[in-house]
């Protein structure tokens, strides 16, 4: 191919959380990149999709562009109280007096997805990187020497190494040859957007309710953000989810779970059955392309893993990158991309299996899983470790995957 179109080292297919922190954190080791992003500038990106950052995502921000994760903490939301229900009577709560973390990083931050890549777009203005909008990847093709990639416009790049950061649906990932493999969910699942009413707030509190009465006996979790709360009702498997998924129904609802005052403040509502799959290689034959978050793995989002461990591959692609980049012999450079390879796989296992702890447990009919939510349901007035069991339980276990000196999801 000839007429580059850039002189970066590094293309980045994708402009969502994970392409822009591959930047950022390409930016902070010394290397520049170009973005290529399929999407028009003015594209809505609605939905507060994933709103819980955990604390090492926020230290990895703060690390690769100073202020970053700072901002998401000062503009964010740190619930103190855990509150669960079972059939309309509390079973358990909890508030906590401090926010945990370590300086100015609490344990977690609640911030819409849209906002965190609003302040990723800024970041990226203050270090002058641009992102190339209505210029899709559609061809990619590796040799020793490096990546050549054709783009929708017609253009053609080189650089040496390609992340494909270009979401769930990744041409990226198609045109190296991996594939996905996992399950779906069974029971759909409805997500919405609530306005929050700053004049007459709900307690600031997380609340997942078992077999809410509310809801004719579905499970509901609520979720505070800086703004709004996110609605989420867990489908039977022999529902007509187009109906309860409707604006008239979401707006009954939005009523009977968090008060009439938020039947008109429904702002956005989606519905899913949730794909648990990994790719089954993060990198080309090359070793000159390298996959990172939903390109790579979509999770379920109980226990928020999937931006989460999106950054974390971000962050390690960029450090295998700036090594190979300086590296003296090509052995050692491709030693350094099957390294973040082995490293983001083995995390990617992990996190898909916790998440489908938690997806198992909440779809679970198998008659232990029952019976040990009813005991545990039965029990809690008088052990507060039956209620810690029915609260913590829907989010999958709490541990990062176990690789070492990261400590990364
Ligand atoms: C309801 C819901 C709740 C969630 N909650 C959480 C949570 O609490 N915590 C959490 O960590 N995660 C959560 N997530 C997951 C999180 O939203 C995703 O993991 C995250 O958006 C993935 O980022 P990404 O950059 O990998 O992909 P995306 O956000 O999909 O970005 C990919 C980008 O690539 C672009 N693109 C696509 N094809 C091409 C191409 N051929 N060439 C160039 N560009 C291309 C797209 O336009 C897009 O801009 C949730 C998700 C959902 C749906």
């Amino acid at each position: 191919m000839s007429d580059n179109s850039t002189d970066a080292p590094v293309l980045i297919a994708g402009a969502g959380p994970v392409g822009m922190t591959t930047a950022l954190a390409l930016h902070a080791r010394g290397v520049e990149s170009t973005i290529l992003e399929r999407d028009p500038e003015d594209r809505d990106r609605s939905g507060s999709r994933a709103i819980y950052i955990h604390g090492s995502t926020l230290r990895t921000l703060e690390r690769v562009h100073p202020g970053l994760g700072t901002r998401m903490v000062d503009n964010g939301l740190v619930w103190p109280t855990r509150h669960t229900r079972w059939r309309g009577k509390q079973v358990f709560r909890r508030t906590y007096e401090s926010l945990g973390g370590t300086g100015d990083i609490p344990h977690f931050t609640s911030v819409p997805q849209e906002w965190t890549e609003e302040y990723m777009h800024d970041a990226l203005d203050e270090v002058g990187i641009d992102i190339h909008w209505e210029t899709g990847v559609e061809h990619v093709e590796s040799d020793a020497d490096g990546v050549y990639v054709e783009t929708a416009d017609g253009r053609e790049w080189e650089a040496e190494y390609l992340v494909g950061a270009d979401g769930g649906g990744s041409t990226v990932r198609k045109e190296i040859g991996a594939e996905f493999e996992g399950s779906q969910s069974k029971n759909h699942f409805i997500i919405a957007d609530v306005e929050a009413d700053d004049d007459d707030p709900l307690p600031c509190e997380r609340l997942f309710h078992y077999d809410a009465p509310e809801v004719d006996g579905r499970n509901v979790m609520l979720v505070p953000f800086t703004g709004g709360w996110r609605l989420d009702i867990q489908c039977f498997e022999d529902d007509d989810v187009e109906e309860l998924a409707s604006d008239e129904r979401m707006s009954e609802i939005a009523a009977d779970v968090m008060g009439d005052r938020y039947a008109d403040r429904v702002k956005w509502v989606s519905t899913y059955q949730f794909l648990q799959v990994m790719a089954d290689t993060f990198v080309d034959d090359d070793r000159r392309v390298l996959l990172a978050g939903e390109s790579a793995h979509l999770l379920a989002p109980f226990g928020a893993r999937g931006m989460n461990s999106g950054v974390a591959d971000a962050d390690e692609a960029a450090s295998a990158i700036a090594v190979a980049l300086d590296a003296k012999h090509e052995a050692v450079a491709r030693d350094e991309i099957e390294l973040f390879a082995a490293r983001r796989e083995t995390a990617a296992e992990y996190n898909l299996n916790a998440a489908g702890q938690a997806l198992e447990y909440l779809q679970g009919d198998d008659p232990v899983t029952v019976l040990r939510k009813e005991v545990a349901a039965e029990l809690a007035d008088n052990f507060e470790v039956a209620g810690e069991y029915l609260d913590d339980a829907p989010y999958g276990p709490h541990d990062a995957p176990p690789i070492v000196s990261t400590g990364n999801y």
